[in-house]
């Protein structure tokens, strides 16, 4: 064995940049490691989709969290983490190393979802700041990008793409754009302002295979149909990266399976962001894809590393924005779930889901400052509940 660390974190994502910072800051003289298989140090992800594309003043270098600056951290890139073993405590990386951990934690994310498409430079699964890169060589000056996906991210891109010169046709399965998530009247405001920006819209349709060659990328959707265009862009979420996990005998379940103090069944090893599987202390166990949970979640099980006794509980947000529009939610948002609609006029709304026990999510349209409030109805709110308008 080559070395060992005080702590050893798998990933160089939020998760981890916030467990490295609250580890040095809880204790300075503790050694990290960070092995990610990323080639960028750790930045912020969720600027690849938005920020970067529409503040002509915030570069990929703004992006950068710092992360070995502000926490001391040693942080090998372009590395994976290939296996565990938990008795002797180390891991093994893909260059050959075998490093020692006192403790590990697993911040390894998830990996897009693929589609049988060719292995192409102009098909971008989009996650990484090196898609970020790529899409930006692939987009503008007129071309015309095809996203796949109608949830966050591909409306994220498709909205992005279209105030940077690209012509954008987006593929997605409902028939209203956002139909499956927000009430049929948000969701009607929302395809508008795609269809003002001049997006094209494949309503009702998925991608089902598709070739690529000289002139392009061709996909052909689920109704025999072919879409042509000079790149495509997948945005069709994530399965988590918990095999690593599993293969060492952790609990997993589509995530790696930790308490409320972000353990997994090893004691000596923790999980946290994407690919952890917690139980909510409002929302009940789950697994939660969002920036909100990534940082705090990772800032958590930094200082429980560290030797604080804390459990986590604190119940994330979510947040997109897509041209003058800026949601945020907590818990569930599903539109098959009975809706409660509070229209605050000049274009802000609150949306209240139902389920068997009471409010399971709140949409939060264009509402700015009112979290804790959705949190707190969320948290109170019992399926007698009858008079929600106005709650928030
Ligand atoms: C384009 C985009 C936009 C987003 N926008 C929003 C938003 O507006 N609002 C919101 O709430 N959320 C948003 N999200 C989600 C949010 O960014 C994620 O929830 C968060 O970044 C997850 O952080 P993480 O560190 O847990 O996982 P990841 O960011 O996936 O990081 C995992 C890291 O682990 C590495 N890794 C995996 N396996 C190994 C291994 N075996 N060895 C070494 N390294 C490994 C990966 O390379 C990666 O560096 C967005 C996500 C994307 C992709």
């Amino acid at each position: 064995m080559s070395t060992s660390y005080d702590h050893v974190i798998v990933g160089g994502g939020m998760t981890a940049d916030a467990a490295a910072k609250a580890i040095h800051e809880t204790t300075p003289e503790a050694t990290i490691l960070i092995v990610s298989a990323d080639v960028d140090a750790p930045y912020t992800r969720p600027a690849l989709s938005k920020k970067l594309w529409i503040d002509p003043d915030y570069t990929p270098a703004d992006n950068d969290l710092g992360t070995v600056e502000a926490s001391g951290a040693e942080l090998r890139l372009g590395t994976m983490v290939e296996s565990i073993d938990r008795e002797a405590r180390t891991v093994t990386t893909s260059d050959g190393d075998t490093v020692g951990y006192g403790r590990l934690l697993l911040a390894t994310g998830g990996s897009p979802t693929a589609l049988d498409l060719p292995d192409d430079d102009r098909v971008v699964y989009f996650r990484t700041a090196a898609d970020y890169r790529r899409l930006r060589e692939l987009s503008g000056d007129g071309r015309h990008v095809a996203v796949v996906g109608g949830s966050y991210i591909g409306t994220e891109i498709a909205a992005a793409l279209a105030r940077n010169d690209t012509r954008v046709t987006l593929v997605f399965p409902d028939d209203v754009l956002g139909g499956s998530i927000f009430p049929a009247p948000i969701a009607a405001t929302f395809e508008k302002a795609f269809e003002e920006a001049r997006v094209d819209l494949a309503r009702g349709r998925r991608v089902e295979s598709g070739t690529a060659d000289d002139a392009g990328v061709h996909l052909v959707l689920d109704d025999g149909s072919t879409l042509d265009a000079d790149a495509v862009v997948v945005g069709l979420g994530i399965s988590p990266d918990d095999s690593l996990a599993a293969e060492a005998g952790l609990d997993t379940d589509d995530g790696v399976v930790v308490d409320e103090g972000l353990r997994t069944s090893d004691p000596n090893v923790f999980a946290a962001g994407d690919v952890a599987d917690y139980p909510d202390a409002i929302l009940g166990r789950r697994r939660v894809e969002h920036v909100d949970n990534a940082k705090s979640q990772g800032a958590a099980v930094g200082r429980i590393m560290a030797g604080s006794d804390e459990v986590y509980d604190h119940t994330p947000y979510y947040y997109s924005k897509v041209f003058d529009i800026s949601y945020e939610a907590v818990g569930t948002l599903d539109a098959s779930l009975e809706t409660v609609l509070d229209d605050k006029g000049e274009g802000r709304a609150v949306a209240y889901y139902l389920g068997e026990d009471g409010v399971e999510g709140v949409l939060l349209w264009n509402v700015e400052g009112a979290r804790d409030a959705a949190r707190e109805v969320v948290r109170e709110c019992t399926p007698g509940d009858v008079e929600l308008a106005g709650r928030i």
